[in-house]
């Protein structure tokens, strides 16, 4: 039998009806079986035909966490089509660029979000059709020759589809990537079903039958970490928050719907902290699994004293996303408390599957001594061999025989546990998502008084990273008319904070900018909340 979704949806199904489904939308909270979700899933198989999808075509997602969003999961997958979550947090001509080179030919798109989508609709050359998907909003017009979901599949027959090929792609996502170009990934059957089982593992993310998840993380970053995929393979339960994941409303769903295992990057799980829940309100709430950027000790702290277990994960687009995941090795479980807790905030121990070295730019693998520093890179069945597109010029610079070079430095101590220090990427993280440095400096550079312009990444208490723009000016200008000049060329939220006025920008011997300096001699000085840094 192939490795693939639909082998993960046959065991959902098979798990029967007691584990539930819950989507929120603006229409309310509704729920469902695995077996209902099941069938509809296979009633949208059966539906895109109609649609004009063939097996191999990308079927685009532009929609928040739903019970709709999680049928399509599979039923666009098991109907042998590619499932393409577009990002809805990107900037217009980003959300066309992706579509366009993974060649969307239908685009299914919540109805909340048809408003937004509908700037983006005159770019969208590639895509046939549109698909609402109703949460309780109405569309807006210029979708009113889109079909409607619920019409769509009423009625259809959800006979099983056959089998796919496990090597076939099913999902295609897209990471920001060094240049913020569009990088796309595509899982294949048989990688998302190994994925989604190492999710089952006990040194892993240990879903079980029992548990009910809160994926905070949306399904279009890394299909929400594969847990709609391990949650069916367990017959776990599943909540999909929807539009709203405010803090408010995430303790809201965590104790209304009694979640074992919530999951999202730091910036959540801070503003949820700041709320300061109850005992009541975590009464459930054993684990939260967060990643996607480093996380502060204190906060793992604040988490252990409300009871509840923060492990830290590890990982990538690239990797579907999942690489290592802190647990307590059994070796260490003698250790005093603050030590074991100190160990989740470390970037965890690699999972079954995955191997990672690490590696000095001259090449030599480095010893796992805690001391020796290089770039991790990594291999396994979930991790990709190259970039969607064999043009894609990564594929030369981001794979070594067979690896993939992740762009994030660090070392493994002897215990096994990775320590990231550095990131050889182009790119800042903040809230857990991409800004660009590289197209925030072409962008600042286009401005007649900017002579050089270099972004570089400050820590942030809230957002982890922020950007910081470090300026040589040729003519006399301000940082609020170079923050005006970004606004309307980038999304709001990649605007930097800090813009920096500087005599020159340090180069490498080669005339280069050298990043690395810039980040030495301005990172902590320019960051947000620090007495010199803030607004400037
Ligand atoms: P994700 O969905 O995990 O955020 P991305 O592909 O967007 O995946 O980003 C992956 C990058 O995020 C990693 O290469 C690394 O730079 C950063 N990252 C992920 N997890 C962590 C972590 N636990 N600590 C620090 N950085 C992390």
């Amino acid at each position: 039998m192939p490795l693939s979704v639909g082998m993960m949806l046959r065991r959902a199904a098979a798990t029967g009806p007691h584990a539930r489904l819950v989507g929120v939308t603006a229409a309310g909270r509704s729920t469902r079986t695995w077996p209902e979700l099941a069938r509809r899933a296979r009633q949208v198989a059966a539906a895109l035909p109609a649609l004009g999808v063939a097996p191999g075509d990308r079927v685009g997602t532009f929609a928040w966490n739903s019970l709709c969003h999680l049928e399509l999961c599979y039923g666009v997958p098991i109907a042998g089509a590619v499932l393409q979550p577009l990002n809805v947090r990107l900037f217009p001509d980003q959300v066309a660029a992706i579509a366009a080179h993974a060649e969307d030919r239908v685009v299914f798109v919540a109805a909340s979000l048809t408003a937004r989508l509908a700037e983006i609709r005159p770019k969208l050359t590639g895509v046939r059709r549109y698909v609402v998907l109703p949460d309780g909003t109405e569309p807006h017009p210029d979708f009113a020759d889109a079909v409607d979901y619920e019409e769509l599949i009423a009625g259809v027959a959800d006979d099983e589809p056959a089998e796919v090929d496990e090597w076939a792609a099913a999902c295609l996502c897209y990471t920001g990537g060094t240049t913020g170009r569009p990088k796309g990934v595509a899982y294949s059957h048989r990688s998302l079903a190994l994925h989604a089982m190492s999710g089952l593992f006990a040194d892993s993310f240990a879903i079980r039958e029992r548990d009910v998840l809160l994926p905070l993380t949306p399904l279009f970053h890394a299909t929400a970490w594969g847990m709609p995929y391990s949650a069916a393979l367990a017959g776990a339960g599943l909540v999909l928050a929807g539009q709203d994941t405010s803090p408010q409303a995430v303790v809201r769903l965590i104790r209304q719907e009694g979640v074992t295992v919530a999951a999202g990057v730091p910036t959540f799980w801070l503003a949820v902290d700041q709320l300061a829940p109850t005992a009541e309100d975590f009464a459930t709430l054993q684990r939260v699994l967060c990643g996607g950027a480093a996380i502060p000790l204190e906060l793992i702290q604040r988490y252990h004293r409300r009871g509840v277990s923060m492990q830290q994960g590890w990982g990538m687009t690239e990797m579907s996303p999942s690489g290592n995941l802190t647990i307590v090795r059994g070796h260490l479980e003698g250790r005093p408390e603050a030590e074991r807790l100190a160990l989740h905030a470390t970037q965890g121990v690699t999972t079954a599957g995955v191997e990672l070295r690490v590696v000095a730019p001259t090449g030599e693998v480095l010893p796992h001594d805690g001391v020796a520093a290089g770039e991790i890179e990594v291999r396994g069945p979930w991790v990709t061999a190259s970039y969607y597109r064999p043009d894609d010029d990564a594929n030369d610079t981001r794979f070594r025989d067979g690896w993939l070079r992740t762009g994030d430095v660090g070392t493994v101590d002897p215990d096994g546990y990775l320590h990231l220090i550095d990131r050889d990427k182009d790119l800042v993280k903040s809230g857990g998502e991409w800004i660009s440095s590289i197209e925030l400096e072409n962008h600042l550079m286009d401005h007649e008084a900017v002579a050089q312009a270099m972004v570089i990444a400050v820590p942030h208490p809230v957002w982890g990273e922020r950007p910081a723009a470090l300026v040589v000016a040729c003519a006399p200008v301000d940082a609020n008319a170079l923050r005006a000049h970004l606004l309307p060329r980038v999304p709001s939220w990649w605007v930097p904070d800090v813009v920096e006025f500087v005599a020159e920008l340090p180069t490498t011997a080669t005339g280069k900018f050298d990043k690395k300096r810039a980040r030495a001699l301005w990172r902590d000085r320019l960051a947000v909340g620090t007495p010199s840094g803030g607004e400037s």
